[in-house]
């Protein structure tokens, strides 16, 4: 996977490279898409969303320009594979998904992996989680049609953020936030479709 749809393509930080070697995605796929685990798609994890591309989760990894002190937001987790990728990487990582088999689901996943330093929530990610801000990067892997406000709020000066921004259901743009003291600069990286980014309460588990 990484030699045909990473290293082949424009991505060259070599801690990604690395990374995206060694975190399994065929734990984070279901079970009946595990043949198509490594091939070079989106896949349905259920509750219609899906799992990011190979090559998209390591494009806005190397987008972020990791380092092993950052402390990072992720808004939907879905899966949990960009939350692993992330955490491989950086110092932390706190992420939010606001369909709670899901979470349930990634952290089941992630915890079998070992992984210690991720926090999970069940929330609206739009809002952030303030307690926890600043943040050094913020991840948001569901398309949005602005910045959600207070994600730019909890951005840390110096900081990185990447989002898809666009109309939902088309087409949408990655776009790259970075802050310098009071200066916002935004840059258009690459053409991507993702779900929507939700803007209701969170899915809890029906009780049977
Ligand atoms: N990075 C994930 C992508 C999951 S798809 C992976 O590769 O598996 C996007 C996820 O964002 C979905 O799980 C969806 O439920 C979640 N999502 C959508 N709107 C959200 C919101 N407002 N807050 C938190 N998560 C949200």
């Amino acid at each position: 996977m990484v030699d045909t749809q990473i290293s082949n393509r424009d991505i060259r930080e070599p801690n990604v490279i690395q990374v995206m070697k060694i975190i399994p995605r065929d734990r984070f796929v279901l079970e009946k898409h595990r043949a198509l685990a490594f091939s070079d798609q989106a896949l349905p994890i259920g509750e219609n969303q899906t799992i990011s591309q190979p090559y998209v989760v390591a494009f806005m990894t190397q987008a972020l320009k990791l380092k092993p002190s950052d402390k990072v937001l992720e808004v939907g987790t879905g899966s949990g594979y960009q939350t692993a990728v992330l955490a491989s990487i950086a110092k932390s990582v706190y992420t939010i998904e606001v369909i709670q088999p899901l979470l349930d689901r990634a952290w089941s996943v992630l915890s079998s992996l070992n992984f210690s330093n991720i926090h999970i929530k069940c929330s609206d990610g739009r809002l952030g989680w303030k307690e926890h801000a600043p943040f050094d990067k913020i991840i948001v892997t569901a398309a949005s049609e602005d910045i959600p406000p207070s994600l730019l709020d909890q951005l840390a000066d110096n900081g990185k953020m990447i989002i898809p921004i666009g109309q939902q259901h088309w087409s949408q743009d990655l776009v790259l936030i970075s802050r310098q003291g009071k200066r916002i600069i935004k840059e258009k990286l690459l053409p991507v479709r993702f779900v929507p980014l939700v803007k209701e309460t969170p899915k809890k588990h029906k009780k049977r």
